[in-house]
């Protein structure tokens, strides 16, 4: 495996792969690797000539009160994880290799009003963060698949608008997020949870699972059933953001389900100082609701069969 820290190198490398007629996986991450991070890197393993994986904390998607400071890293681990995950290259720019002209360079990268809903009405300018580095990335690293983890579909969701607008040939794989046994979502922010934080944001995946079944058979009432579900996070002592249906297209709300449509049941509360986010990806064709609701990480059986791959936009 090679580690590469300079953005030209990186460039100058993969127009070689691609010249050499092979495929690029791109897997950007921010480091202190999980089972999460390993099924992304599996998943572009099976499908690509070349495995990219960046390992970059990028500070513009981090609030002023946020935890850039703190958040986890352990490049050691990481470095290790990757090899043994049969990456072929780790890139890890500086801050400064990323942002030559400063953290408030006027080259901010937006895709517009996706960006302020949920998640983005508690942290200001976070996805604007995420769309600016990954229009970075996708120019350093040009035209390959990009591997994203449905556990912030959010952001999934955003960088689809992003590509379709403005990098035809990338194309974005979405892949089921890997949760513990007890089904809390994977996460390198779980490090921060003691043991009583860690026990209420079990009832995380509880509070989803009841609403989706309250769909799967028939509930129409979403607001009712979303109502249950902060209820049932209040009481395990968890203070909730948001826990809501909405439509994948918009983020728009979704109080009463129509007959067909691409939703996702999506929450955000916070464990102690914590902030968690989980969500499931709910497809209803002719009334009848398909719920995704992730994958167990230690039963990774149908991570390949899970995998959801956009078209270029070429
Ligand atoms: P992060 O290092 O948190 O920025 O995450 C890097 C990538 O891994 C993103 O595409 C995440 O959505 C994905 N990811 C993080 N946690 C999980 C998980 N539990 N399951 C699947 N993908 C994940």
């Amino acid at each position: 495996m090679r580690v590469i820290t300079e953005p030209s190198e990186l460039s100058t490398e993969l127009d070689g792969v691609r010249k050499s007629g092979q495929s690029i996986g791109f897997v950007p991450t921010m480091g202190y690797l999980h089972a999460g991070h390993l099924s992304l890197f599996n998943i572009a393993r099976t499908q690509n000539d070349v495995v990219v994986v960046s390992i970059f904390v990028n500070p513009t998607q981090f609030g002023a009160n946020e935890d850039l400071d703190r958040y986890p890293r352990d490049f050691e681990a990481d470095q290790a994880l990757c090899e043994a995950s049969n990456v072929d290259i780790l890139f890890c720019p500086s801050v400064d290799g990323m942002y030559p002209d400063g953290l408030h360079a006027n080259d901010k990268i937006s895709v517009g009003e996706m960006s302020t809903k949920l998640c983005g009405r508690f942290r200001p300018g976070h996805f604007d963060g995420v769309t600016t580095i990954m229009a970075k990335f996708f120019t350093i690293v040009g035209s390959c698949r990009c591997y994203l983890g449905k556990k912030d579909a959010q952001q999934v969701l955003i960088l689809q608008k992003l590509v379709a607008e403005r990098y035809p040939s990338i194309n974005i794989v979405t892949c089921p997020t890997i949760r513990e046994n007890g089904g809390l979502a994977l996460s390198s922010r779980n490090a921060y949870l003691s043991q009583e934080n860690h026990t209420s944001a079990l009832s995380i995946y509880l509070a989803l699972d009841a609403c989706a079944r309250g769909i799967e058979s028939g509930t129409n009432d979403i607001d009712s059933l979303c109502a249950q579900a902060c209820t049932t996070l209040e009481s395990a002592g968890l203070s909730v953001q948001y826990c809501e249906l909405v439509d994948r297209s918009t983020l728009d709300h979704v109080p009463t389900l129509n007959a067909s449509g691409e939703y996702l049941l999506c929450v955000a509360v916070m464990a102690g100082t914590t902030r968690l986010i989980d969500n499931f990806f709910i497809d209803v064709v002719n009334g009848s609701a398909t719920v995704d609701r992730g994958i167990d990480a230690t039963n990774m059986d149908g991570l390949q069969e899970n995998i959801a791959t956009e078209a270029p936009h070429a």
